[in-house]
């Protein structure tokens, strides 16, 4: 199997796995991921539980639209990441209940919206910075991203739902699962005295994990 056959493969297996859990519904979310000079990313209106790998989207990393179905309308957000964040390999784009959750509550910290509650959400996700709403498919949405200029590997679209880039498709995948995961403990715990890590704990494992 080719390098490019494989990857469409994975995109639909992977995206199959995070439909059947509920971590998107209906044809919410969107994935790409690097193939060699361009990019695969889910086709527009498809639903992540039943893709087929020969319809992918095939774009130039400018956004022309080189094979396969036409490409998801929010696929700003994917090219902003590849643009501006060296070693991305993957983006996912979810509308997972807990992280859009914490993406609309009033209170959330826009530099800091997922806290440092677990080792995990440090090593896989990092900082999570809370971008303004944005409609849908507007260009602007890629323009908050690019600038950030790569300082997050993960941001929340205010209103809307999480992007989180990986060197790969399968870190890609397992950071924003980490990221819903641990989205969903800071609404369970809303009302309880949590401690977080403190900054000692998140710096050592950002040196023992060399993590950006
Ligand atoms: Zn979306």
């Amino acid at each position: 199997m080719s390098e490019e056959a494989h990857l469409r493969e994975m995109l639909a297996t992977l995206a199959k796995s995070l439909f059947d859990r509920g971590f998107s519904v209906g044809s919410a979310g969107n994935i790409s991921v690097a193939c060699g000079d361009d990019l695969l990313i889910t086709p527009t209106n498809s639903c992540l539980g039943f893709l087929d790998p020969a319809r992918m989207s095939k774009i130039s990393r400018d956004g022309r639209h080189l094979a396969g179905d036409k490409p998801s309308k929010e696929v700003f957000l994917h090219q902003a990441f590849y643009a501006t964040r060296p070693g991305t390999g993957a983006v996912v784009h979810l509308h997972s209940t807990y992280a859009t959750l914490v993406s609309c509550l009033a209170d959330t910290d826009p530099d800091d919206c997922i806290p440092a509650l677990t080792p995990y959400v440090v090593m896989r996700v990092g900082r999570v910075k809370l971008l303004p709403f944005v409609p849908p498919g507007d260009p602007a949405m890629g323009t908050r991203i690019s600038a950030l200029e790569g300082r997050y590997a993960a941001v929340l679209l205010a209103n809307h739902g999480p992007v989180v880039a990986g060197q790969d498709l399968l870190s890609a995948v397992y950071a924003a699962e980490e990221l819903e995961e641990t989205a969903k403990l800071v609404v369970l715990s809303r009302n309880l005295a949590v401690r977080t890590l403190d900054q000692q704990q998140i710096q050592d494992l950002e040196t023992r994990f060399s993590l950006r």
